[in-house]
């Protein structure tokens, strides 16, 4: 790429409801128009339209579960969607009828494979990775298209080709070598002609050209991996808020724009359930330092949040709260259990064996109970494997159950100003008990960047919403 120091390459990230409608799409690509003209190279990554990749797994696990008149339905709705949006954007001519042609195309490749499951009776995490990423291939062509009609050179890219990733279906990991190698190759290239490519997010292969997925939500991912491979400068993540928010805006309407955040709050933000980044993004671009802005693509002139290194809270202030939900969390307990040597670790290697997430952990002091928290879809099976591991000690009855309660939900605060600030904890213990919330188990992170609580689905929104008002809101007046 070029040798000029500053403002060299973009990399721009549209997120679903950012490429969803006609209007929408128009006012994206009128950003990234604007952002040609004012950075010497634009990439783009966009996502499948709002609600599209759900539409496609709906499809593929419909036609599993032999429901047919469902899938066909919801295969019909996409492809009237996509038609829909070309009509309203692409003028009539060579360049819309070939638009249309090739969306029909991937919806027939959609009926294929929906009909290959239905006659199989199953859908695998490898079949799923073929179908969920149909959405982004689409929308990457109406959006290039779109740019092209603008007078902005432009060309859809398939990360397929790009981004390497392993084979571990539905949750891949790129392989930055090999992806920087074909980068290299493909879209630099295309990027020194001046054609801004416009790259499908969400979706990778393997290097043997199967096609795999970074896990739901996962352009942000590709954005950031695009982003080390280019040696970009910056990346721009477009959404429908105006930036990352001190709590999710549809739970707390108080919420606030956080201006500035270090890529590690960030990071715990994103990883306790902040849904505005994928967890994954910061990964690749913490090592080279690029900073990453949250914006919104329907107020574009608002400055947003910006997420670098550099970035040092002052003491005592807390960031953000967040929260993870469709929980369980399983007990391990028993009298007996005190002084068994070793239970901790033959609990957590029967829990990895079912490759369930531990999402949380807290030991009592007395030894007579460990309890985690894992999502609820791996609950039944992780019980049955600790249930099989302490067989003996059940029977002994060292360990009098192994069970699990539902329907409970992490609260997380968050902000490396909570480090070395006494009171933090009581505050929130306080603002809970006044609220009338009960806590069923804490954990504090060992880097003192947050303070997780599992509490009762039923009190999750309230206790977000009163630990805001506390640490929050109360700081900011
Ligand atoms: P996109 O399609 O642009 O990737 P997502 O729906 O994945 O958008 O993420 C943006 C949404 O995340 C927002 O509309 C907001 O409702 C939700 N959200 C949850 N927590 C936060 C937060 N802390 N800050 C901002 N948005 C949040
Ligand atoms: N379209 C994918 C999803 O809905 C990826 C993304 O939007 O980031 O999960
Ligand atoms: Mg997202």
């Amino acid at each position: 790429m070029h040798s000029s120091p500053k403002k060299d390459v973009l990399v721009m990230k549209f997120g679903g409801t950012s490429v969803g409608s006609i209007d929408s799409l128009r006012q994206a690509a009128e950003i990234v128009a604007k952002g040609v003209k004012e950075w010497r190279h634009v990439a783009v990554v966009v996502s499948a339209m709002t609600g599209i990749t759900d539409a496609l797994l709906t499809s593929a696990t419909a036609a599993g579960n032999g429901n047919d008149r469902i899938y066909r339905a919801s295969i019909d709705d996409i492809l009237k969607r996509h038609l829909d949006v070309i009509a309203g954007l692409i003028d009539e001519g060579e360049s819309r009828a070939e638009l249309e042609s090739q969306v029909t195309q991937f919806v027939q490749e959609l009926r294929a494979y929906c009909h290959s499951i239905h006659v199989l009776g199953e859908v695998t995490p490898r079949g799923l990775d073929t179908i969920a990423p149909l959405g982004e291939r689409m929308n990457a062509r109406i959006f290039a298209a779109l740019l092209q009609q603008m007078g902005v050179s432009s060309r859809a890219v398939d990360a397929s080709g790009l981004i390497v990733t392993d084979n571990n279906f539905t949750n891949a990991a790129p392989l930055l070598d090999l992806t920087r190698a074909r980068v290299k190759n493909i879209l630099v290239p295309l990027m020194e002609q001046d054609i801004t490519p416009v790259v499908t997010g969400f979706a990778g292969a393997t290097e043997s050209g199967i096609t795999t997925t970074l896990g739901r939500g996962g352009s942000d991912y590709t954005a950031a991996i695009l982003a080390d491979c280019l040696d970009a400068d910056e990346v721009w993540t477009w959404t429908d808020v105006d930036g990352v928010m001190t709590a999710d805006p549809r739970i707390v309407p108080e919420a606030r724009v956080i201006p500035e955040l270090s890529f590690s709050e960030v990071g715990e933000l994103a990883y306790f359930g902040a849904k505005v980044l994928h967890p994954k993004t910061i990964r690749p671009i913490i090592e080279r330092g690029i900073p990453l802005w949250v914006k919104n693509t329907f107020n574009p002139d608002f400055i947003g949040t910006r997420i670098s290194r550099q970035f040092q809270r002052p003491p005592g202030i807390l960031t953000a709260i967040t929260t993870i939900r469709s929980l369980s969390i399983v007990n391990v307990e028993g009298r007996g259990m005190l002084g068994v040597p070793g239970i901790a670790a033959r609990t957590f290697g029967a829990v990895a064996r079912q490759k369930a997430s531990v999402l949380m952990i807290s030991q009592s002091s007395s030894e007579q109970s460990i309890c985690f928290v894992i999502p609820t879809a791996s609950a039944a099976q992780v019980i049955r494997s600790v249930e099989d591991e302490v067989t003996l000690e059940l029977m002994r009855g060292d360990i009098d159950r192994v069970w699990a309660k539902d329907k409970v939900e992490i609260v997380t605060v968050i902000g490396s100003g909570m480090r070395e600030t006494p009171g933090v904890s009581a505050r929130i213990f306080g603002a809970l008990g006044k609220a009338g919330i009960n806590v069923i188990a804490i954990a504090m992170g060992s880097s003192e960047f947050s303070i997780s609580l599992v509490v009762a689905s039923r009190d999750a929104n309230k206790a977000v919403r009163a630990i805001h008002a506390e640490v929050i809101e109360k700081a900011a007046v």
